[in-house]
């Protein structure tokens, strides 16, 4: 028996939906690899990997076989059982990482308010109710619940929602001297990116985390590092912290772990997982079998070198043609970031028109991000074949062309 569907359109999104979104016009019916197709049946190369989520593309074999298989099974237990898929993918991220502990959930922010409220109850466990001080960045961005919101760096998401989580310091992100003079004694962590994904594609320079990694372990604090955007294979490296050589107490997974599906993860240590004892903290959907099944086919293909190794050669791929279009039509001052995750920051006469480059970019049939009005964002999966590169790059420069001749 199949359910009845009526037909629906974009404009039906502002008769509906809550309007906090404003998607773009066309709707997006299917999609295989690199390639996405809309209602009308246009083709359009995708370079956005739904914000840096479809990290094997759509549709991905692999990840299509996980989910049927585990789909006839059994869907959902609760955390009342645990369950083989859950188990399996904890068993591979530890593995594979300097955890030896992981709390699943379902989105990032979930991640984060786990990473953030774990930080706070070791802190209370060990040295009492003085030390609860978060210092993180500005400019960052860990999540939209109240407390992620808090701790992200960008009071335009904080701003109008009552009282904040108090307690939360922030400092300009790469300033290690000013990271120097906000942690004390009383700071229980310090919450990092180690690259900075919404902000702009800003990837940290290592002595920062070196030295972010040395403050922490003279004032008792921990280190949290926010890898929902950096993380699983985007960075070239499983994670982000594993090119920079710092490790972290806590990590936080999203967006690509699950390559589609919602799912997040929590990793850290025995030691520290230890303060989220029986009934402390929780979550209903948390490591459900197909969650958990689609991440361990993720993790699978993503962790082999030969796709950590395409991340890398892919992006010297972009990085050149990018670079080749910037200075050609003078709208990028820099490209930056690393692996599969790449912005390109608009020079001073293109400043806050980031907007302009994705809409001109669809316009030729190619899905582009931005991380905020001043930086051309590219998430693509990590998979994309070589010509989908070039043919989604040839389109981008039309787009580029065309706009810059307007
Ligand atoms: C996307 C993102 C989040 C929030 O993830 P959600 O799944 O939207 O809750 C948190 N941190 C970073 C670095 C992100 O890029």
């Amino acid at each position: 028996m199949s359910v009845e569907q009526v037909p629906v359109q974009r404009a039906d999104f502002d008769q509906v939906m809550v309007p906090n979104y404003a998607p773009a016009a066309f709707i997006p019916v299917r999609g295989q690899g690199s390639r996405v197709w809309d209602q009308s049946g246009r083709e359009l190369v995708d370079f956005s990997g739904g914000i840096a989520v479809n990290v094997l593309g759509h549709a991905h074999p692999a990840l299509v076989g996980a989910l049927t298989e585990q789909a006839n099974k059994l869907w959902h237990v609760s955390n009342v059982f645990t369950n083989e898929p859950a188990l399996r993918l904890a068993k591979k991220l530890v593995d594979a990482t300097f955890a030896e502990r992981v709390f699943f959930c379902n989105s990032g922010a979930e991640a984060n308010e786990a990473a953030f409220k774990l930080a706070r109850r070791v802190a209370h466990d060990l040295y009492g109710t003085e030390k609860y001080e978060i210092v993180a960045a500005l400019n960052s961005f860990h999540g939209r619940t109240l407390f992620t919101v808090s701790v992200g760096g960008q009071p335009k998401y904080s701003d109008g929602f009552g009282p904040k989580i108090t307690g939360i310091t922030h400092v300009p992100y790469n300033d290690l001297a000013a990271l120097k003079a906000a942690v004390s004694d009383k700071t229980c962590a310090v919450v990092l990116e180690p690259i900075q994904g919404e902000g702009g594609v800003l990837p940290a320079e290592l002595e920062y985390l070196q030295g972010a990694r040395t403050l922490c372990d003279e004032h008792n604090a921990l280190l949290v590092f926010d890898e929902v955007q950096s993380g699983m294979g985007r960075s070239g490296h499983l994670f982000a912290y594993m090119h920079y050589g710092v490790t972290p107490d806590i990590l936080s997974s999203a967006k690509s772990i699950g390559g589609g599906f919602p799912m997040a993860a929590m990793l850290t240590t025995e030691k520290l997982a230890k303060h989220l004892a029986v009934g402390v903290h929780g979550t209903t959907y948390g490591g459900n079998p197909l969650a958990c099944s689609v991440g361990e086919a993720v993790i699978d293909v993503v962790n082999t070198p030969e796709v950590l190794a395409g991340v890398n050669a892919k992006h010297d791929l972009f990085k050149a043609r990018l670079e080749k279009i910037g200075q050609q039509y003078g709208v990028f001052s820099e490209v930056r970031g690393l692996g599969l995750l790449i912005g390109c920051v608009l020079t001073d006469a293109w400043k806050g028109k980031a907007k302009e480059f994705f809409n001109a970019a669809e316009h030729e049939g190619v899905m582009i991000l931005q991380a905020g009005p001043d930086v051309v964002r590219f998430a693509p999966s990590l998979v994309i074949d070589d010509a989908d590169i070039t043919e989604g790059l040839d389109r981008f420069e039309r787009a580029v062309a065309k706009l810059t001749k307007a």
